[in-house]
This record gives structure tokens, sequence and C-alpha cells, in this order.
């Protein structure tokens, strides 16, 4: 195996997986970097040290896509994957009676299914790799259900529940398992509207006052997340506020999500 660590990121071309992927290859990994953004993908390379980056153009629903992806990234590695960032993600927000059925199946097959078909494909790889994790991006949706938020929260339910398992089931194969439930960052994913009106999800965070986590604070975050012995990453401060609540006073919260959510 070559001595460079490696990890393999979904969602590269942007936002938090671009983040990742500076920190990462800052501190000497090899990068693979996947999305359905070409584009993207070469920006987020141009902003890597020479030759740590490659870039694989895929779709997450697609499984044949992600065993060409991981086994031409393994190419380059020597063998070894000691990351796999299963973090490519759509929101979608709006009343669940107002939702079209693409958005369902769109959600879904991306935020779902697409980081079951990663965790599938890439545990040979994780399996063949000592000391490895996988880290699927979950959010603070997944810690509590908001209004306006059905479906997202249910797919990222689903990654959470799936990483819950995975840590268990994997434990034996010596791979480590992370969810990470990040509060709100300020990406191109906020710029999608919710559905039925002309307002954006970020609009929408910045009306009720909460905060931005910055970008290079939750891609340090993940990294010490993979360190310490943990499933549940928990990052910004509304995520640590619902955890605290839905912990301690679900009946409060549960008041408060029916007023509107956490204000
Ligand atoms: P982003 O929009 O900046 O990045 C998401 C990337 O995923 C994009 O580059 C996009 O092209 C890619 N992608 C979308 N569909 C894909 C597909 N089918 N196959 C491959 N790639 C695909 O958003 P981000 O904020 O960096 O989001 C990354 C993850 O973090 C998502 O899973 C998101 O749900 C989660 N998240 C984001 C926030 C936030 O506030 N931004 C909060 C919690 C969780």
């Amino acid at each position: 195996m070559a001595n460079e660590k490696a990890i393999f990121i979904t969602g590269g071309a942007s936002g938090i997986g671009q983040a990742v992927a500076k920190l990462f290859a800052a501190r000497g990994w090899r990068v693979g970097l996947a999305d359905v953004n070409r584009a993207g993908l070469e920006a987020t390379a141009a902003m890597l040290p020479p030759g740590m980056a490659t870039t694989h153009v895929m779709d997450v629903r697609d499984r044949d896509q992600w065993r060409e992806a991981l086994s031409a990234f393994a190419a380059t590695t020597g063998g070894r994957i000691d990351v796999v960032f299963n973090n490519a993600g759509i929101a979608i927000g709006g009343p669940l009676a107002q939702a079209s059925d693409d958005d369902i199946d769109r959600i879904v097959g991306i935020n779902l299914v697409g980081v079951i078909n990663g965790a599938r494909a890439a545990h040979p790889f994780l399996k063949a790799t000592p000391g490895s994790s996988l880290v699927n991006t979950a959010s603070a949706a997944a810690i509590y259900g908001s209004s306006g938020l059905a479906l997202y929260a249910a797919v990222k339910f689903g990654v959470r529940g799936l990483s819950e398992a995975l840590d268990a089931e994997w434990a034996g194969d010596e791979i480590k398992v992370r969810v990470v439930m990040p509060s709100f960052i300020d990406t191109p994913l906020l710029d999608s509207n919710v559905s039925g009106t002309n307002y954006t999800a970020r609009d929408s965070v910045r009306a009720a006052g909460l905060e931005f986590t910055p970008l290079d604070e939750v891609a340090e975050a993940i990294w010490n997340g993979i360190a310490r012995d943990r499933v549940h990453v928990i990052i910004g401060k509304t995520a640590r506020r619902l955890a605290f609540a839905s912990r301690w006073m679900p009946g409060a919260l549960r008041k408060q999500m029916r007023r509107g959510g956490m204000r």
C-alpha cells in the first residue's frame, strides 16, 4: 500500500465535500473527488496540491458507477481507501402535501439510496484498508424532524439509522462508521427554493435568526470526528441545542416545533 492515506469524497464539487477535500489534502492525503458536476470537480481539484487529486464524474444513484469510481481511485492509491465520505446530497423543502412525485424519488434516490449504494460499494475497499472509516453526511434534521422538511428529515434519519447499524455490523471488520449531523452551513445547497414559495432555504435560516457554521470549522469537526470514538458527529449551535432538547426536554421541543421550529 502507498504511504499517503486516501479519502474518496462524493459531493466533492462544492460545499462541505470541497472543504473536506482541501483540509485532508493539506494534511497530506490523496483525494478522490466524485460528483455529477464536472466543472465543479475540476474547480475543487485546482484548489488542491498538484498530483493529490483524481476526479470521478458519477451519480451516486448508479451502482456500477460507484464500483468503477472506487476501483479507479484505488488504482491510484496503491489499493488503499482509508475514508469514504458519503456526502453528496440535495435539499428539497416545503410541505409534504405539495411535493411532487419527482421530488420524492429524487431525494430518496440521492440522499438515501445513494448513501446505501456508497456504503455497499465501499465495504470491500474499507475492509482491505486497516483503520478505515465510512463517514456519512446526515444533518441536524436527523435529530428531530421539522415542519417543512418532512422529506429531508425522512431521508436523513435513514442515513443516521444506516450509520448506527453499520457501526455495529462493521465493528468486526474494524471499519469505523460516523454520521455527520450539522445544522446550517452557507453552501449552494441552501439556494434551493422552498417549494410553493419564492424564498430560499438560506432566507428561512436568516429569517429564523439561526447561525451558519463556517465551512472550515465543519471540515475540522469531521477530521476530529473520525479520530474520536463516537458515531454521531454533531456540528453547529442549532444541532447541539436540538440534540440536548430531544434528549432532556422532548415535550418542550415538540411544542416548539409545532409553533414553528428552533428560534
Ligand atoms: P452543495 O450543494 O454545496 O454540495 C452537494 C454536492 O452534491 C454538489 O456538488 C452536487 O453536484 C452533488 N450531487 C448532487 N446530486 C448528486 C448525485 N446524484 N450524484 C453525485 N453528486 C451529486 O451542498 P453541501 O451543503 O455541501 O451538502 C453536502 C451534504 O451536507 C448534503 O448531504 C447535505 O444534505 C448535507 N447538509 C448540508 C447542510 C447545509 O446547511 N448546507 C446542513 C446539513 C447537512
